[in-house]
């Protein structure tokens, strides 16, 4: 059976980044992804925040000329879902539903994703009003209304990073009573232009193309309301912040985790476990956006290059 040097899981930004450096450094690598590659990107309509993309590049855009990149320097594509793996020995093994894998060194970029709301319209307005990160998408709200559904940390935090942009922020909360840290939630009860609607949930999201509508339940009550966009605006934005996952599952036990799941590297995206690294949302970290998962993708196939010329 053929032994890699290299196999990465996930092929998102961080994963394709990182096979791009290894296929350039003439490493044999595989990249093996569950569904498609582009990982949360390919949902993105528009980015303009990854140095040296302009107006007309979308998440499939980019990821397209990724994977086109990779291919380029001979690095090896497959579809597959792993399962298990033993990742301790010289040589790891990666066990998948459609076939068992072996490779030198491990990059797990398996990414990480946010908890949808789960309603009615949600996924089909998600990158055209629904969004998951106010640092991806803040800007294309200027002056506009934009809801933020959660009351934890994140959607406190960010509902306050979106007042720099939208003209006003209403956060709808499932309780009365927010979750998010004392000292944000002061923040928050003094800016003017967060405005909240306690005990609600969103339980449909509405528009044809972009969102134009959605039907907010009161919790105690029962009754279901509509809010519409503001006549000339013709749209708002919904933030969703109810909690975020790393893919990380059946990481677990292989390599050292954080109480949250997110995988515990060092500077140089090395795990507890030699020759195995992690790059990406994945990780534990302070800013998972595609600049950084690429960073992140570019220095674990350095340091896997440099891992398996130091054990030949
Ligand atoms: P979180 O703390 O789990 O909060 C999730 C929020 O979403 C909660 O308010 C929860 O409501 C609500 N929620 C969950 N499921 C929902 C659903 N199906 N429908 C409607 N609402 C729902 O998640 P997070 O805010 O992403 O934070 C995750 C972790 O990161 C936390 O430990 C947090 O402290 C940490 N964090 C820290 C900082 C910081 O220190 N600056 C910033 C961001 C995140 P309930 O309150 O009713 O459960």
């Amino acid at each position: 059976m053929e032994i890699y040097d290299v196999i990465i899981i996930g092929a998102g930004p961080a994963g394709l980044a990182a096979g791009l450096y290894a296929g350039r450094a003439r490493l044999n690598t595989l990249i093996i992804e569950k569904e498609k590659s582009g990982g949360q990107i390919v949902i993105t309509d528009e980015i303009e925040n990854y140095p040296g993309c302009l107006d007309e590049e979308t998440g499939p855009s980019l990821i397209a000329r990724m994977v086109k990149q990779t291919e380029k320097f001979g690095v090896a594509h497959t579809l597959d879902t792993i399962t298990d793996m033993e990742l301790e020995g010289d040589v790891k093994v990666l066990k998948g539903l459609h076939d068992e894998y072996r490779a030198k060194s491990v990059i797990i970029a398996a990414g990480a994703r946010p908890v949808p709301i789960g309603c009615k319209g949600e996924k089909e307005l998600t990158g055209k009003g629904v969004s998951y990160c106010a640092t991806c998408d803040a800007a294309f709200f200027e002056d506009f209304e934009v809801y933020v559904v959660g009351g934890g940390d994140s959607a406190v935090e960010e509902a306050l990073y979106l007042t720099k942009f939208a003209r006003k922020v209403t956060i709808i909360h499932r309780r009365d009573e927010l979750r998010a840290a004392k000292s944000i939630q002061e923040k928050a009860f003094a800016n003017d232009k967060i405005d909240f609607m306690w005990n609600s949930v969103v339980e449909e999201i509405k528009g044809d193309g972009i969102v134009e509508s959605m039907v907010v339940k009161d919790t105690k009550t029962g009754e279901l309301k509509e809010i519409q966009a503001d006549e000339e605006d013709g749209t708002f934005g919904i933030f969703v912040f109810i909690g975020y996952r790393p893919n990380s599952g059946v990481f677990e036990g292989k390599v050292e985790m954080n109480e949250r799941g997110y995988i515990l590297t060092n500077a140089d995206m090395e795990t507890n476990v030699p020759g195995v690294f992690a790059a990406g949302d994945i990780r534990e970290k302070s800013l998972r956006q595609v600049v950084t998962a690429a960073a992140d993708g570019a220095v674990a196939a350095v340091q896997a290059g440099k891992y398996i010329e130091e054990h030949e």
